[in-house]
């Protein structure tokens, strides 16, 4: 990676990284405080917080012993809850190969929809040769099953990563996310799409969450 790439704001990865940290410096365990950049930071690029557009208002450092500090965000709604703002800085790999194995164990399911639809559901003229996951979205489905895994879960999962497997990542055949996922899909709102469509779509969704 190159050091001097623009991460957020104008600013390197180590940039904003020191720029946080000063910070939470200035601050005393206890006081809440406020930072449009975390809160932003946070909002745009948590793995859970992005996908369930969730933007904390005010910040607080509490003390932990054996740590640095513990980090919390006010989420409206939701009250106090510790979040990490260096993970949205380098955030865990791990999540995106277990997005991406999700997404995968998700497309025989899709797969069947689509069969089962074989006309483009929206313009109804088209045939359908994609699926759109209406509700809830498909990264909304994949973070409410991530979280539901405890940290033990995910570690065993990825004890079982291999950089140097030719085929992709999965989870093992009965796994507990594979069940959530088989779940999810019997009461989420699926929508069989020619490609046009499939675009508009999305185009909604983004306007929607602005
Ligand atoms: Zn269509």
């Amino acid at each position: 990676m190159s050091r001097g790439k623009e991460f957020f704001r104008g600013m390197t990865k180590t940039q904003l990284k020191e720029m946080i940290q000063g910070k939470i410096a200035e601050v005393d365990f206890g006081q809440e405080f406020e930072s449009s950049i975390i809160a932003d930071l946070i909002h745009q690029k948590h793995y859970h917080c992005a996908a369930q557009d969730l933007r904390p208002t005010r910040f607080r450092k509490l003390l932990r012993p054996g740590a640095v500090y513990d980090f919390q965000g006010y989420f409206p709604g939701h009250g106090w809850h510790g979040v990490s703002w260096t993970q949205c800085i380098n955030p865990r790999d791990e999540m995106d190969w277990l997005d991406r194995a999700l997404r995968d164990a998700a497309h025989p399911m899709i797969s069947r929809y689509r069969a089962m639809h074989p006309v483009c559901e929206r313009c109804k003229n088209n045939p359908s040769t994609e699926v759109d996951h209406v509700s809830p979205e498909f990264k909304v489905m994949v973070a409410q099953i991530i979280q539901t895994l405890t940290t033990s879960q995910i570690e065993e999962i990825f004890s079982r990563f291999d950089w140097l497997d030719k085929e992709p990542f999965s989870l093992p055949t009965g796994h507990s996310a594979l069940q959530l996922l088989h779940d999810a899909h019997q009461t989420a709102t699926l929508q069989a799409l020619c490609k046009p469509c499939h675009v508009i779509n999305g185009n909604e969704r983004r306007r929607r969450t602005i």
